[in-house]
Formats: C-alpha cells, sequence, structure tokens
C-alpha cells in the first residue's frame, strides 16, 4: 500500500488482491482468512475513509470469492492447475474492482486510463507471481526429496552407506568427547546367493527389506540401522558397552533365525545372519579400525559356520 498508485487524494490502487490468492492457491482457508483481515487493517492505517471501507468490502467479496473459486476448482478438476484457476480468480478480483473503482472515482478520464491498465497489470502480476510461488514450491520440494534420496536406500529406506559414514563420524567424534562406548554390527546374510537363485532377485528383495524392519525393530530407538550395500547391514549402537552389543546382536540373530520370510502366497522360509560386533574402545582402541574390526569379527563368524555373532573381546 505503501508504494500503491494514488488515483484520487482518498482512492489508493495496489495489487493487493494477490497475496490472499496465493494464500488459497498454495495455503488454506484459516490462513486466507488472516491475511484478507491484515490487508484490510493495513488500509484503515492510511485513515478511515470512504475508500478504505470501500477496499474493506472489495477485500471481503474477493477472499470470499477466492475461497469459492478454490472449493469450485478442487470439486471439478481435483489435479488443478494453478494457473487456469489463478487467472480465474484474477478476472474476478478485477470485475469487482472494476465495479468499485467506478463508484469511488466520478472522473470518467481517469477510469477509462486506470481500469484497462489495472486489468493488464494486475494480470501481468497475478500470473507472475503465482509462477514464482509454484517455483520457489518445486525447487524446494526436489531439493528435499534429493536430500532424502542421498541418504535413504532406495529398497529398504533404511540409511544408505553414505549416510552410514557421515552418522558414524559423528557418534565416533561424540563418543570420544564423551568417553562413552560404542558399538558396531556388520550384518550379512549367509547363503543368499542361493536363495537369489532359488526363488528370484526380487524375491530377494522383499526379503531385504523385511529384514531392515526386523533390525529395526529388534535394536533399540535410537541405534542407527543402514543397509551398507548388497545384502550387507550395519547397526551403530551408541553409548553400548561390548557384552549389552552381543546381547542385542545375539537377539536380533535369533528374531531372524525364527522368522518365516514369505517367498510364495503359500511358501515361507528362514533365513540366517552372521554379526560381527565391534566396540570403542572395548575391543578396538583406534576408531579408524572400527569397521575394519566388526567386518573382520563378522568374517569369523562365516569361518565358524555362520548363524552366529562374533565379538572379539580382549582384541582375539
Ligand atoms: P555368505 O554366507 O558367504 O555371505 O554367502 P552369500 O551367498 O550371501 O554371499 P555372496 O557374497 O556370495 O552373495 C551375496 C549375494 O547377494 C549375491 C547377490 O545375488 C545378492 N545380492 C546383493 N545385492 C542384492 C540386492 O540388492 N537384491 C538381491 N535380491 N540380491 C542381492
Ligand atoms: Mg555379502
Ligand atoms: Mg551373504
Amino acid at each position: 500500500m505503501n508504494f500503491s498508485i494514488q488515483v484520487t487524494t482518498e482512492t489508493i490502487v495496489d495489487l493487493r488482491f494477490i497475496p490472499p490468492m496465493i494464500i488459497i492457491l498454495f495455503g488454506g482457508i484459516p490462513s486466507t482468512f488472516i491475511s484478507v483481515i491484515l490487508i484490510i487493517a493495513g488500509r484503515f492505517e492510511f485513515g478511515i475513509t470512504t475508500s478504505a471501507i470501500a477496499a474493506m468490502i472489495l477485500m471481503i467479496i474477493l477472499g470470499t470469492g477466492f475461497i469459492l473459486i478454490n472449493r469450485l476448482f478442487k470439486k471439478n478438476h481435483p489435479e488443478r492447475s494453478s494457473y487456469n484457476q489463478s487467472l480465474v480468480m484474477i478476472i474476478f478480483s478485477n470485475i469487482v474492482f472494476s465495479v468499485i473503482i467506478s463508484f469511488l472515482v466520478k472522473d470518467t478520464e481517469i477510469l477509462m486510463r486506470l481500469i484497462p491498465s489495472y486489468w493488464v497489470i494486475s494480470i501481468i502480476g497475478g500470473l507472475t507471481s503465482v509462477f514464482f510461488v509454484e517455483y520457489i514450491l518445486k525447487t524446494q520440494y526436489l531439493l528435499m526429496k534429493y536430500e532424502k534420496e542421498s541418504t535413504t536406500d532406495f529398497l529398504t529406506g533404511l540409511n544408505n552407506v553414505r549416510q552410514f559414514d557421515t552418522i558414524w563420524n559423528e557418534l565416533m567424534n561424540q563418543a570420544m568427547d564423551k568417553k562413552e562406548r560404542l558399538s558396531l554390527f556388520i550384518i550379512d546374510i549367509d547363503h543368499f546367493k542361493y536363495v537369489n537363485d532359488t526363488y528370484g532377485h526380487p524375491i530377494g528383495d522383499k526379503i531385504l527389506v523385511e529384514l531392515g524392519k526386523i533390525l529395526k525393530s529388534t535394536t533399540r530407538s535410537f541405534d542407527v540401522v543402514s543397509r551398507n550395500g548388497g545384502e550387507e547391514f550395519s547397526v551403530i549402537l551408541p553409548d553400548c558397552p561390548h557384552p549389552q552389543a552381543l546381547d542385542i546382536a545375539e537377539r536380533v540373530r535369533q528374531t531372524v533365525e525364527l522368522h518365516p520370510f514369505p517367498v510364495s502366497s503359500k511358501e515361507r522360509i528362514n533365513i540366517t545372519i552372521s554379526i560381527g560386533v565391534a566396540t570403542y574402545p572395548e575391543t578396538v582402541g583406534d576408531p579408524n579400525q572400527m569397521v575394519d574390526s566388526a567386518d573382520e569379527c563378522l568374517y569369523e563368524a562365516k569361518r565358524a559356520g555362520r548363524n552366529r555373532v562374533c565379538g572379539n573381546y580382549g582384541g582375539k
């Protein structure tokens, strides 16, 4: 309103229909209502005049009209194109504006210049605003989507290996600072190639998804479960001493062993996993050696016959 066009001493013209239009398009009814009230109150800051009252009536009609147009579009065009809808809103707003301004301004010469230019400017301004808001929302949506995709494993929804690395470094630094113990599981499915070869890759994928869920549900809520690649998973257990880590790993192993994994509508199979467990600083003093140590324990478990948990207490 501060930068509006002064038409007469009392009457000012601007594009104040744009905020409520944008808000109904991208927000909701309550926020549209608030914006209309704020705009009406803002206009009275410039003095309580006939024009301010007319502006109030204009805003009430526009707010109500926008809400109705929005409802109509939602009902008839659920896929709703913001451009069509905003064009209808702009034309509606322009008609109401033209009628009200014709009552306020008696000078026909001013009206003849004002109304056509207002129509052109409001259509360009309105559509441009919708374009920018839509553009910003779309980039925001894509940013969030890619941010999520870059940290999440597409199959299981667990952290991917990149996110594992980030969290691992964070939690390792935290453990060193606070002198806490930090445990790590590296988990690998036993003879998974056989499962794939027998039941097919898609069934193998389903098993990976289900195993991810079991790992989430059998570990503590603040443990960090990731799929580090292929059929290899990991769990980071903050503030967890080695004996407790071994207990949790054993619980995970047993749950998987007893869980029936569906491979068809009728058939269920059992799979087993091997888990290598390392704990800082109990079993590994050098934080950089933790992953390698858990890996070594995993291979130890495989060598010892699979379907088992292997830690290395005392650096065995
Ligand atoms: P081991 O007990 O020694 O771990 O035997 P294994 O058969 O599990 O080990 P190996 O490394 O020989 O094979 C791993 C298999 O995991 C090979 C591959 O077919 C399968 N695999 C890896 N990634 C995926 C995946 O994303 N989906 C499916 N379905 N299978 C996968
Ligand atoms: Mg493997
Ligand atoms: Mg395997």
